[in-house]
């Protein structure tokens, strides 16, 4: 057997017990704090005591898609090329979904391991992430597996390595808008590791629930205790486990209950004329109804010789714009690909999003004041194990991307 392997520039040691790194999607560090503090996290609440209780920064844009393959590759954006949920093709000038694994620009570790002979499984609430989370796994029965909740009664072992998911799991085919799309995530995770053993497993929810329910408040209590359920079985299979979010959520509502946005299409068009400037949301994609597709990550294309110092300078005096950064400097300090770049980033302030015009947002669905993130007031996440880790972690700056290294390479296995 493999000692380590080496992954995208980082080594990592070969797993010695069942290595399970949960990525909770929205998972604001006051979820997890509130519902230990409630008593409803009992096992967290041990777990906490036992093992580590870290704090890590995600990626930014504060999105699901970059900060998943962040995880799985062990890299920022700037290695691994997916930047957004959504970007503008320079090459065509189109806005596509980067749900594609060819714009993956290296591959992930779980890949990597498979491929060394580990057996690796992936879960994912979204069928969006399932390719590139899939991507280069040979998908084999009892070796490589990768499925979502989303589609789960149509997973073949061609396609994901197993069948029969839902008599597997023993629970009904969930909505794509409900907490029961993440329990069936942690329950696949339990029911697979009961049947039998897996070296990695990789678990992603989804954010249903935190763009609805703030902290504290009984659903999301529900939630979490749901969640803690599940671990606590993890944990007595004989998991190593290591709990991350994507990224944080923050309250995006005035006192009224109605959502705070900058229309910044609108601004731009008022401010320098239309078709100048565009607008590039990339928080956008099919699944909007939770947060009308407003979040705080914007990226501006300048063109007809509009200057990006002009631009920025206009736009930082706009309240509740927390920074505006060109596209070098934003790309030095997040680790973003240059390429799917806009000219300028824009970030909101903690309670402030940032749209396109009043009338490409559909509000409708909203049926509860909006929750949102995608910016750096977003960015603080739980990093969670169940074992201690060794004392060169300890006040090393953390980034939830090395969920997998701690675990494998600083979680100390007598707990
Ligand atoms: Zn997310």
């Amino acid at each position: 057997m493999l000692k380590s392997l080496v992954v995208n520039g980082r080594e990592y040691r070969w797993p010695q017990s069942p290595t399970v790194v949960i990525c909770v999607d929205g998972s604001e560090p006051a979820y997890i704090e509130q519902a230990v503090a409630a008593g409803v996290m009992p096992f967290m609440a041990g777990m906490l005591a036992r093992g580590a209780d870290l704090r890590a920064d995600c990626v930014v844009p504060s999105f699901t898609n970059p900060n998943n393959l962040s995880i799985v590759t062990g890299v920022p954006p700037a290695v691994h090329g997916i930047c957004g949920n959504f970007f503008l093709d320079p090459d065509s000038g189109a806005e596509v979904m980067m749900n594609d694994p060819a714009f993956l620009r290296c591959g992930t570790l779980l890949a990597a391991f498979s491929e060394a002979g580990a057996r690796v499984a992936v879960v994912t609430a979204k069928d969006k992430l399932r390719a590139l989370l899939g991507h280069g796994l040979e998908m084999t029965p009892g070796d490589a597996v990768c499925f979502s909740s989303e589609k789960a009664d149509q997973a073949t072992c061609k396609t994901n390595g197993i069948d029969d998911v839902l008599e597997l799991v023993g629970l009904p085919l969930p909505s794509v808008y409900s907490a029961e799309l993440s329990e069936f995530v942690f329950a696949a995770g339990v029911k697979l590791l009961e049947s039998q053993h897996w070296d990695l497993m990789y678990l992603s929810t989804t954010d249903y629930i935190q763009h609805k329910h703030a902290p504290g408040t009984p659903v999301a209590n529900a939630f979490y205790a749901m969640m803690d359920g599940y671990l606590a079985r993890l944990d007595r299979l004989g998991a190593s486990i290591a709990l991350t979010a994507d990224h944080g959520m923050k309250p995006k509502h005035d006192a009224a209950g109605q959502p705070n946005v900058i229309y910044l299409q609108s601004q731009l068009d008022e401010l320098f004329g239309p078709g100048r400037a565009r607008v590039i949301l990339p928080i956008t994609d099919p699944y909007v109804v939770h947060h009308g597709a407003l979040g705080g990550f914007a990226r501006i294309y300048l063109h007809d010789g509009l200057e990006v110092d002009t631009v920025a300078e206009k736009l930082r005096k706009v309240d509740g714009i927390l920074e505006v950064l060109n596209r070098v400097d934003g790309c030095t300090r997040f680790g973003l690909p240059p390429d799917r770049e806009g000219d300028l980033i824009v970030i909101s302030t903690s309670e402030q999003t940032l749209g396109t015009r009043a009338e490409q947002h559909d509000l409708s669905q909203l049926k509860v004041p909006l929750r949102s993130h995608g910016g750096v007031t977003e960015q603080r996440v739980p990093l969670l194990l169940n074992r201690p880790v060794d004392s060169t972690v300890a006040g090393q700056p953390l980034r939830n991307f090395d969920a997998f290294y701690l675990a494998l390479n600083h979680a100390l296995t007598s707990a």
